[in-house]
């Protein structure tokens, strides 16, 4: 493990020393569901962001039902589903031998038998605007966490960056939930085992009209060509799929290429794909896997994207970075009121998040071994193999993947203690 040495802060001059009972990194979902658990409670607790509002272009917009029934024991799920969504109750598969029901949400018992799309940000100013209600929560925008501060080899709080200055915030425990480029696993020396998803995304939008006849959410391919689209009202986030390292080649190729190859998949917005006239509106998005043999240390937590980077194969990120936060809310609330946290508590949420969290990155890594990697190389039309096309006809397994989209290995729940 990489030791930590701690970056001078003489010539840092703090500004305020704060104090609270948890110190929680990251305002993305499971930063912000933890906060929320944790000030029901009365619980104090800070929540610190390094940006000074939610909207983020590189997020994933999916509620899934496993969300809304904890949002559900909480008495939010009909507020929440006030706000501008769209709901996917289906998910196919447009095959080379013919279109394939994926998953069907509406086999699953439960309340919510769709996945919710909704900007991320929205559901985030939702969750935090709720905490803001409990007097014991507080929310600081614009704080960028540079430093762990340790005693004794034990996490004591942090030290941030805001917008006039220096703050260090002590804490009884400091969580990390700063997502895939986590600060906080870094400071603490923790190195994630990583896998290398055989694909990287290019990121554009193209507008959007009312009469688009695509739903909230879709995914199309075409000759090793793969593209995800998500309805984000105003325009269409669009996701191209290209081989690990590939982005070169294609620019090589040009933009009319891509311009082409995207007409040829999506043709219903052939009409539009002009729109795209400069390689600077693209990015490119590093796919990547991996996770933390470690999910903790004393007096510090890793939970989301900060104990283990998801593939978006799935779109499973967020929902299990709320669980997380569901889980270390459940087994830390009753400690955290009265200020003590001991090691074996945060094993214990590790112990309970690994399985599912190792079970779902093997199964990416099979969908994408197995089916992506090798249409993308090939340049061939995805074929969906005639004894997965029997299983899923089976009433047992072809519930399987809805239940998996839905809720992950496990159905997560807020304890009864919480609510
Ligand atoms: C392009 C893209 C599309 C995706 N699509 C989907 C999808 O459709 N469905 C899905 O489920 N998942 C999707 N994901 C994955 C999903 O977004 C993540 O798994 C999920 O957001 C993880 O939540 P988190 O709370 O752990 O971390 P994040 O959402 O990454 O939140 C971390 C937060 O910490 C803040 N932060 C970082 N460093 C610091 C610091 N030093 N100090 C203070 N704050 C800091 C960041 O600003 C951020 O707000 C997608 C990911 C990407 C990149």
């Amino acid at each position: 493990m990489q030791q930590h040495i701690p970056t001078p802060t003489e010539e840092r001059t703090i500004k305020e020393v704060q104090q609270t009972t948890c110190c929680i990194v990251g305002g993305g979902p499971a930063g912000a569901v933890l906060a929320l658990l944790l000030a029901r409670k009365g619980i104090a607790v800070m929540l610190l962001e390094a940006h000074m509002d939610f909207e983020r272009e590189f997020r994933g917009d999916t509620v899934h039902p496993s969300t809304m029934e904890i949002m559900d024991q909480l008495g939010l799920a009909d507020r929440l589903l006030q706000l501008p969504h769209t709901e996917m109750g289906q998910f196919t598969i447009q095959a080379s031998n013919g279109t394939l029901p994926l998953a069907n949400l509406n086999l699953l018992h439960t309340r919510f038998p769709f996945v919710t799309v909704m900007a991320q940000s929205r559901f985030l100013d939702f969750i935090t605007e709720e905490a803001r209600r409990y007097p014991s929560f507080q929310l600081v925008m614009g704080a960028q966490v540079d430093e762990l501060i340790e005693k004794d080899g034990v996490a004591r709080g942090v030290r941030y960056r805001g917008q006039d200055g220096w703050y260090e915030v002590q804490a009884v425990l400091t969580v990390g939930a700063d997502g895939r480029f986590s600060r906080l696993r870094k400071l603490a020396g923790f190195e994630p085992i990583k896998t290398s998803p055989p694909m990287d995304i290019l990121w554009f939008r193209l507008s959007r009209k009312e009469s688009d006849p695509i739903s909230g959410l879709g995914g199309r391919q075409k000759q090793g060509i793969i593209v995800a689209l998500i309805n984000r009202f105003d325009y269409w986030q669009v996701g191209f799929v290209i081989p690990k390292g590939g982005y070169q080649e294609l620019r090589a190729q040009g933009l009319e290429q891509l311009r082409q190859k995207l007409a040829q998949v999506v043709p219903e917005l052939a009409d539009r794909v002009d729109e795209l006239k400069e390689w600077k509106q693209i990015s490119v998005l590093a796919v990547e896997s991996s996770r933390l043999p470690r999910w903790y240390r004393p007096g510090l937590l890793l939970i989301g994207d900060a104990a283990h980077v998801m593939s978006p194969v799935g779109g499973v990120g967020i929902n299990y970075a709320i669980q997380d936060a569901v889980v270390a809310a459940n087994r830390l609330a009753s400690k955290l009121q009265f200020g003590i946290v001991q090691t074996r508590d945060l094993a214990a949420i590790q112990k309970e998040r690994e399985l599912p969290t190792r079970a779902i990155q093997a199964f990416q890594v099979l969908i994408q071994q197995a089916i992506l990697a090798r249409a993308i190389q090939a340049k061939t039309n995805i074929a969906i193999p005639a004894s997965v096309r029997y299983l899923l006809r089976l009433p047992l397994i072809r519930v399987l993947p809805a239940r998996l989209i839905a809720f992950g290995l496990r159905r997560v729940r807020i304890s009864q203690q919480l609510l």
